[in-house]
């Protein structure tokens, strides 16, 4: 006997039309090796349902739902302390490496003297601006500095603006749902 095309039928999830039923019922009717299949599958069947669809354990849905708030907050504080970890290993990792450069051009010995060095050196810079760009400020007309000046202001707003953004981003920022579903199976 033929059994195609009943066999992919039987074997597939997909909806039959009325007329592809009724053609596998008939040959059911007459074919004991694709009813033995058809038993055995949905048999099978059953079986990976019961596997893959265990029911949650006693109120866990409610157990789940009613700690929703607690870790909507225990995710943006850890969303907070990453990005709080994030900033200060950068931070020591810059100071660190601004050390350890310094250190390399500077031997241990040299130390003191260096920081007198660079103290003195701030002094220079610092007299430097007071003498050159204080009396060179006095020649530039009053309009330009005050542009300068708002410019300047404006940018650091600006820049103000896209920082504080991104702490409030990084620290007040709702969870996606997709990080709390991951939280629901890791929770299962
Ligand atoms: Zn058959």
């Amino acid at each position: 006997m033929n059994h195609h095309p009943y066999e992919e039928w039987i074997l597939s999830d997909e909806t039959l039309s009325p007329a592809e039923n009724a053609s596998v019922q008939e040959h059911l009717a007459a074919c004991p090796e694709c009813r033995q299949l058809k038993t055995r599958w949905e048999a099978a069947k059953l079986q990976i349902n019961r596997a893959g669809l265990a029911a949650p354990a006693t109120g866990f849905t409610m157990r789940w739902q009613k700690n929703l708030p607690d870790r909507i907050s225990q995710l943006e504080t850890q969303s907070a302390r990453r990005f709080l970890f994030i900033i200060l290993a950068c931070s020591a990792a810059m100071l660190a490496g601004w050390v350890f450069t310094w250190l390399l051009n500077n031997p241990t010995a040299s130390i003191a003297t260096s920081l007198i060095k660079l103290t003195a050196n701030a002094i220079l810079v610092f007299q430097g601006i007071k003498f050159m760009v204080f009396p060179a400020l006095r020649s530039i007309p009053l309009v330009y500095i005050l542009a300068g000046i708002s410019i300047a202001g404006t940018t650091a707003l600006m820049l103000s603006a896209v920082w504080a953004g991104a702490i409030w981003h990084y620290v007040f920022r709702k969870p996606q749902s997709l990080e709390l579903v991951k939280e629901g199976e890791k929770n299962k």
